[in-house]
Order: structure tokens, then C-alpha cells, then sequence
């Protein structure tokens, strides 16, 4: 596809869930490349410094802020400093994901197992956004990216041949469902303002949460969610992606 101009331009104040390792990292050291300034949010302190130092080392504006997404005191404070240090925010990409610990039929699953997923798939998508819109909405260009996964898609899981087999894992597969709805949910209440929401695809990517077996490296995987954290004002909202384009719901 060919390359986005980039919106909002070099003054961007960019935050990244997750982003101490994996595709939170690699979105950020690419957002960071194209001149913004990139916070590298992590649940721990020191993987998150340690990360930034990463970035900063390669030349980039790149700080670490702690921010563990499941925790509604923590985001409110990682709010409040963005808003003293920059007074706004133009992009935000929910990254941070789990798969947790249940990998049996649904059949077998129970609340908690679900809970424990969606806590930080779900709820903490939901508790950062709303905590990080106040800021976004001073943003000439707001973005919203949320890292969804095919995998959520309802019309590939109704499909026999939709390419996912066996796999069948209700707690992590359910939460990407249940992510594109706040995508739509979000896009659809900001539509009368610049504020873009769209959600991620990356693609298997080689990562922690699957042990390293995906095809892609993570600067692959990270492509699609730096391209719609870089839309234009003519781009699209309320749409889910890969990197080949839209992805169905
Ligand atoms: P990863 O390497 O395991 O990274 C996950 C990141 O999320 C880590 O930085 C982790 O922090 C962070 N995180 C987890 N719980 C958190 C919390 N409560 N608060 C803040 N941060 C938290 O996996 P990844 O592949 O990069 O995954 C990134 C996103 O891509 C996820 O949403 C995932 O579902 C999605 N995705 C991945 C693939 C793939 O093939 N890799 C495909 C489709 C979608 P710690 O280091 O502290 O654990």
C-alpha cells in the first residue's frame, strides 16, 4: 500500500499501550520515526524505561510512562501527566492484549477465565479511552487504533473455510469481538469530530503471546496500526484492517 502522509505532522504527541516489547514496542520506534513523540505506556516501570532508552538510543523522542491498563488509578494518572507535560494527545493506540491462561473448548471455560481477558482486552481499551479522549479531542487530527486480531472477526469465525481450523479459543477471540464493538461504538459517537477510530489487524506475528511461531516480524505486524495512526483527514473511521485493507467485522 502506499505510504500515508503524515497526519498529525512532526509535533504529535503519540501513546502506545503495551509498548515495552513485541508490536507495542515496533509501533512505537515506527511512529517515533516519522518525527513524533512516542510514549512507550508498560505495567512495569522498568521494562518500560528500559524500552524507551531502546527508542531513544536510535535517536527517537521516546519516554516511558507507566501505565497498566487494568488499573483505572493508574491510567487516570498517566492522563493527568500527559495533559500537564503536552496538554494533548493526537494518537492513541490500544495495544496492550493477553491471551490469559484457558487455551480449552468454551465448553469448559468459565466467567473468570473470560474476565481475566477481557480486564485488560476490553475493560482497559474502555478505561483508557475514555480517560485519554479529554486530551485526544484538543488534537487537531485525534487517532484512535485498537489492536484488534482476525481472529474476532465474526463473519471469518462463521466461515468453515474462514482459515482458522481447529482454533477455537473463546476468551482471547471473544475479547477482539467484543474490541471491534467499541471500535464501531467510539467511532460512531465521535463522527462529528476529527477523531478517527479504527481497529489494527497485524497478522501472526512473531511475539511473546504466541511463543515467537508467527510469519511475520513485528515491524510487519506493526504496519497496519502506524498507517491508521497516521490517516489523513479524508481517511476512513469505524473500520477494522489489515495490511491489505478492510477486514470484515
Ligand atoms: P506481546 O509481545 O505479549 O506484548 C503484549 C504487551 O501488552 C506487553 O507489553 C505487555 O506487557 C502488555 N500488557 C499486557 N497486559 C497489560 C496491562 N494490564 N497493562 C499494560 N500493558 C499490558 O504480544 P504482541 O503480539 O505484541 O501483542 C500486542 C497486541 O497485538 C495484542 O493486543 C494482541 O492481542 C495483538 N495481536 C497480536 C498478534 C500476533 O500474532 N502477535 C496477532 C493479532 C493481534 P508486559 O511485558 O508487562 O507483559
Amino acid at each position: 500500500m502506499t505510504e500515508p502522509t503524515p497526519h498529525p505532522p512532526e509535533d504529535g504527541i503519540a501513546l502506545i499501550t503495551g509498548a515495552n516489547k513485541g508490536l507495542g514496542l515496533e509501533t512505537a520506534r515506527q511512529l517515533g520515526a516519522r518525527g513524533l513523540t512516542v510514549l512507550l505506556g508498560a505495567r512495569d516501570s522498568r521494562r518500560g524505561t528500559t524500552a524507551a532508552a531502546l527508542l531513544a538510543a536510535e535517536g527517537l523522542d521516546a519516554h516511558p510512562l507507566l501505565l497498566d491498563v487494568t488499573d483505572p488509578g493508574c491510567v487516570k494518572d498517566a492522563a493527568a501527566l500527559i495533559e500537564v507535560r503536552y496538554g494533548r494527545l493526537d494518537i492513541l493506540v490500544n495495544n496492550a492484549g493477553i491471551t490469559g491462561a484457558f487455551t480449552g473448548p468454551p465448553s469448559t471455560a468459565t466467567a473468570e477465565h473470560l474476565h481475566e481477558v477481557y480486564a485488560t482486552n476490553v475493560f482497559g481499551v474502555l478505561t483508557v479511552t475514555n480517560a485519554m479522549l479529554p486530551l485526544l479531542r484538543r488534537s487537531r487530527a485525534g487517532r484512535i487504533v485498537n489492536v484488534s486480531s482476525t481472529v474476532g472477526s465474526l463473519t471469518l469465525n462463521a466461515d468453515p473455510d474462514g482459515g482458522f481450523g481447529a482454533y477455537n479459543l473463546v476468551t482471547y477471540q471473544s475479547s477482539k469481538t467484543a474490541l471491534n464493538a467499541l471500535t464501531l461504538a467510539y467511532a460512531r459517537e465521535l463522527l462529528d469530530t476529527p477523531i478517527k477510530v479504527n481497529a489494527a489487524n497485524p497478522g501472526f506475528t512473531a511475539t511473546d503471546i504466541n511463543g515467537h511461531r508467527g510469519h511475520q516480524t513485528p515491524a510487519q505486524g506493526a504496519a497496519t496500526a502506524v498507517r491508521l495512526a497516521l490517516l489523513g483527514p479524508d481517511g476512513p473511521t469505524g473500520t477494522s484492517q489489515d495490511d491489505t485493507g478492510p477486514v470484515p467485522w
